[in-house]
């Protein structure tokens, strides 16, 4: 049988188009998001596009979407999970709202999720899934995407009762507080430090991951100051270390300069987030911020 040389030709083109789209939609589905709200406050877009937002206080002073008056939850369209170190309100935040808006599944504690879903109304379906966990143990969420490891704190972790009054306490129980390990497939390892003192032990997540970036809290008083923030980013060998918890309100470290001095001696890389920017990973290599 004769070969159709048109046809051919046709097939060939369609089929390299295909492998072209193919391979050019593969880049940038190796891209893994990372944005900075300000204070404690990031969300994690993986590149299958799942996302993750960890400590959303998003009505902080330093969020750029939230001055004059704007609202910055108006933007919030699509939350897969929302993952909580500790009780407190300034990691709290939002979540509620966000969790009622997007349906996404809280990942903490169970006292903290029992509390926030009997004090501050937290849709209680997406609070009691297998999502909710332990310090030491490891959930796979995001159809396997994504690890989420739960690491020690110390710190304390309370939530406040909004219905405080005669007979209810201030406050409730908010279980241990917390950080985490995020271990994205084809993506980083990101280390989220939750409001954490230094402490020794942090080497054993260095020994047991391979920590990409760890986004340190700096701002001191309520938590490590910012000479033993950069002794954390040695202990869990972080590739990169970027400060969160600070300049938010008085009492914190209101720059990063001392925590960028500290790290500049020990040769750690050390890049500086502004309030509303995005930085991009292309597999486990930062290529750049905004
Ligand atoms: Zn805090």
């Amino acid at each position: 049988m004769p070969i159709n040389f048109k046809t051919a030709i046709t097939k060939l083109l369609s089929a390299s188009f295909i492998l072209l789209s193919v391979s050019v939609s593969g880049a940038t589905a190796q891209e893994t998001k990372i944005k900075w709200f300000g204070h404690a406050a990031f969300s994690i877009t993986t590149p299958s596009g799942k996302v993750l937002l960890i400590d959303p206080w998003l009505n902080n002073p330093s969020n750029p979407e939230a001055k004059d008056g704007k609202d910055p939850l108006s933007a919030v369209t699509k939350v897969d999970y929302i993952l909580l170190t500790h009780g407190h309100r300034d990691h709290i935040g939002d979540a509620v709202a966000i969790a009622r808006k997007t349906g996404a599944v809280l990942i903490s504690n169970p006292e903290l999720a029992g509390n926030i879903v009997k004090l501050a109304d937290f849709p209680a379906k997406q609070a009691e899934t297998a999502a909710i966990m332990g310090i030491g143990g490891e959930i796979q969420i995001a159809d396997g995407e994504v690890t989420v490891a739960m690491t020690p704190a110390i710190h304390s972790s309370s939530v406040f009762n909004p219905k405080a009054g005669a007979g209810e306490p201030e406050r409730a129980y908010g279980g241990n507080p917390a950080g985490f390990v995020i271990i994205i497939k084809n993506g980083p390892t990101i280390y989220h430090s939750g409001d954490t003192a230094y402490f020794k032990d942090m080497e054993t997540i260095g020994e047991s991951y391979s920590v990409d970036v760890a986004l340190l809290n700096i701002g001191g008083h309520f938590g490590m100051e910012p000479k033993m923030a950069a002794k954390a980013a040695q202990a869990v060998r972080a590739r990169l270390a970027i400060p969160q918890h600070f300049g938010t309100f008085p009492g914190i470290a209101q720059n990063a300069l001392a925590f960028a001095a500290e790290l500049k001696k020990m040769k750690i890389n050390f890049y500086e987030m502004k309030p509303g920017a995005t930085i991009i990973f292309r597999g486990k290599q930062f290529v750049k911020g905004s």
